[in-house]
């Protein structure tokens, strides 16, 4: 049974997302302000680039 489209959560990619750099173990990723945290260590001793 379908009930066709449906209210969907939409994920917005935000523009105003900085690069970061990992002090940790020097993974660069995408993130936003300054609670960043690395996606591969979860260090949130990162720095913006
Ligand atoms: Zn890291």
């Amino acid at each position: 049974m379908c009930s066709g489209a449906g209210p969907m959560e939409i994920t917005i990619l935000d523009a105003e997302e900085d690069t970061h750099q990992c002090r940790a173990c020097g993974k660069q990723f995408r993130g936003r302000g300054k609670k960043a945290r690395c996606p591969d260590c979860g260090s949130s001793d990162v720095k913006a680039l």
